[in-house]
């Protein structure tokens, strides 16, 4: 195909906002082509080079592009840069210098789709010395047979800024299009359009349908959703149904395009599926192994019982780490690491890589996890700002894995020998479970819990956050892994809300193993008279270590006793973290915080909040 054809396709793309118009587009620009081509297309229309699940990069700067266009151009680099400042954009830029340079040069051969594909794909495997100037030439050769506006694209092709609005579901919509028979409503069927086609019509319109359009050639059929995979959509160019059936069978079709993006990450390969093999070829797409796929990201969520409405009672509840994610791919004797952004990071994590060989149980396998850094001296947590370090280490990978070492935390699995993307979390984990043996501060599976019970999630919540961790996962026991997609399978709760300021003024002998140390406290907030409200209880989360250092600092306050009860002079300022503030009579502030935690004592402090300031929260949360 000639390169202009795609040009054309481009334009035609760029003047419209309509999805719709934008899906038609495509559809067009996809149907009647072959493999190679189709391959090449869907790529190219998404602003691609390689396909998604590809860590290649071509790596050319716009500097360097200033570079290969003076070449091509022979203008100087001052002048195209002052013309860069004026378009802001080095495409348009292209076009401009190119149009005025060819009135004296007329470019001879044509430049075809193919040329322009493997000359910037050729770019990914230039390295070492003398790689800038071999990319620039490469570069240089497809511009000099660019005609101007061809020149445009190709540009904003290599710089990644295409412009064209095509997201990835606007090319799923549009092979739906190309290769499916358009769908149509009883409604919207008119004779004209079928004029040559080929109609199949389901059976609880054909009557109507009969009546209505006696000259259509047509087959009638049953409509079922079980027995799609059996239609040969090949043969027909429109399918008439009553709306919910249409509603029905678009879906349907929708569903498989996209499961075949799941779990390929290729539109590529699913367009020539799709076009090959139609309905049953795409269900039949499987994942592979070192092609990773789309992570499934999280739903946010503000409070406990949000996050058990959104995934139901019982739920998975983890632990939300603060480190970075990693799908990591096991086959024989081989591993790949890859980030959320499905960059291979393997060589920056060779101690993950020895981890998963040693410990993963499994000659095949695809697992979810988050990779957490610890410090070598106490084991205690550091954040992923540190952990990010590693991430891009192309030297000294040694000095870093000891500096920073890291722990594996798998919480899914994706793969055992076959996809199991479709199966149940809850069975998923358990077959997790199963294949990792743990050992600490190398693997070990996430901290969890299955529970009912906001109590229990509240207090998994408080532990999480003072080991420093980030707060919590809720999962959907019965869901399936949907690669790519935030559909609520999982949430994330994390403290959102502002802190408070407050002053303790009261506590508890603790029972039991923890007797002898001050707990249960009871926090104020200040009035305009300076007198202290309660505003709550924090009684939870509390390690040892804190109760302990709450006992000496409160001990020598302690101005009466009742019980086990104490009040103590108002002295000791702490910042607490809670989920949210409820009006409540127990109080004296007529508020109290759900589900307070201790973030740290407020030394710099000597006084509480005021009541208005837990009011004003009180009322953003609404
Ligand atoms: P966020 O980045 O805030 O959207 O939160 C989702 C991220 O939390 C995921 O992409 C993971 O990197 C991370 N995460 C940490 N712990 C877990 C866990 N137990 N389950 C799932 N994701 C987790």
């Amino acid at each position: 195909m000639d390169y202009s054809n795609l040009v054309d396709f481009y334009k035609k793309l760029g003047s419209t906002q309509s999805s719709l118009e934008k899906t038609a587009i495509l559809s067009d620009l996809f149907s009647g082509r072959d493999d190679r081509e189709l391959e090449i297309l869907v790529k190219l229309c998404m602003g691609r080079i390689f396909s998604a699940w590809k860590d290649e990069d071509i790596g050319i700067s716009s500097k360097l592009m200033v570079k290969a266009l003076k070449k091509v151009s022979g203008s100087g680099e001052k002048a195209i840069n002052q013309e860069w400042k004026s378009t802001g954009d080095l495409g348009e830029t292209a076009e401009n210098i190119l149009g005025r340079k060819r009135q004296q040069t007329f470019a001879v051969s044509k430049l075809t789709v193919e040329k322009v594909h493997e000359n910037l794909k050729e770019i990914a495997d230039f390295e070492g010395s003398g790689s800038q100037s071999r990319k620039i030439d490469n570069i240089s050769e497809i511009l000099s047979m660019a005609k101007p506006e061809e020149a445009k694209y190709i540009v904003r092709t290599v710089l990644r800024n295409m412009r064209l609005g095509v997201g990835e579901g606007i090319v799923r919509d549009a092979i739906l299009e190309a290769f499916f028979p358009s769908i149509l409503e009883i409604t919207e069927a008119s004779e004209e359009k079928f004029n040559g086609k080929r109609v199949l019509v389901g059976k609880k319109v054909s009557q109507k349908f009969l009546e209505e359009k006696r000259d259509v050639e047509h087959e009638t059929f049953d409509f079922e959703l079980s027995e799609m995979s059996e239609i040969d959509f090949d043969r027909f160019d429109f399918i008439v149904l009553d709306k919910s059936d249409a509603k029905n069978l678009y879906s349907y079709l929708k569903e498989a395009v996209q499961h075949g993006y799941d779990v390929t990450n290729d539109f590529g390969d699913v367009a020539v599926t799709a076009k090959n093999k139609g309905i049953k070829g795409l269900r039949g797409l499987e994942m592979k192994i070192f092609r990773p796929v789309n992570a499934m990201l999280a739903k946010k969520v503000d409070t406990i019982g949000e996050g058990f409405e959104t995934v139901g009672k019982p739920a998975g509840v983890d632990y939300k780490y603060d480190g970075m994610r990693a799908q990591i791919h096991k086959k024989g004797d081989e591993v790949k690491i890859f980030t959320r952004r499905l960059d291979d990071v393997t060589e920056q994590f060779p101690d993950v890589e020895k981890a998963v060989k040693e410990f993963v149980d499994t000659d095949e396998c695809i697992i979810d996890s988050e990779i957490v850094a610890y410090d070598p001296d106490d084991g205690s947590m550091v954040p992923f700002q540190r952990l990010s370090k590693r991430i891009k280490r192309k030297y000294d990978i040694e000095d870093i894995v000891n500096k920073i070492p890291v722990e594996v935390r798998p919480f899914d699995i994706l793969y055992l020998r076959k996809a199991l993307i479709k199966e149940k979390y809850s069975e998923r984990f358990l077959k997790l479970e199963k294949i990792v043996e743990e050992k600490e501060g190398v693997i070990r599976l996430v901290d969890r819990i299955v529970t009912d019970d906001e109590e229990d999630v509240n207090a998994m919540q408080q532990r999480s956050l003072s080991e420093g961790q980030e707060g919590i996962m809720m999962k959907n026991l019965d869901a399936e892994y949907k690669p790519g997609s935030r559909v609520g399978y999982m949430v994330k709760l994390k403290p959102v809300m502002e802190t408070l300021d407050l002053v303790i003024i009261g506590a508890e002998w603790s029972e039991g193993r923890r007797s002898g140390w001050l707990g249960s406290l009871t926090m104020g907030c200040r009035d305009e008279d300076g007198n202290y409200l309660e505003v709550g209880k924090l009684a939870t989360g509390l390690t040892d270590e804190q109760l302990e250092e709450i006992t000496n600092r409160l001990e020598p306050l302690i101005v009466e006793e009742d019980g086990r009860q104490v009040k103590v002079s108002p002295e000791v300022v702490v910042e607490a973290e809670f989920e949210e503030i409820q009006k409540s009579p127990t109080y004296t502030s007529g508020f109290a915080l759900r589900f307070p935690r201790l973030k740290r004592f407020r030394d710099d402090k000597e006084d509480a909040d005021s009541i208005e300031k837990v009011a004003r929260l009180y009322k953003s949360q609404n």
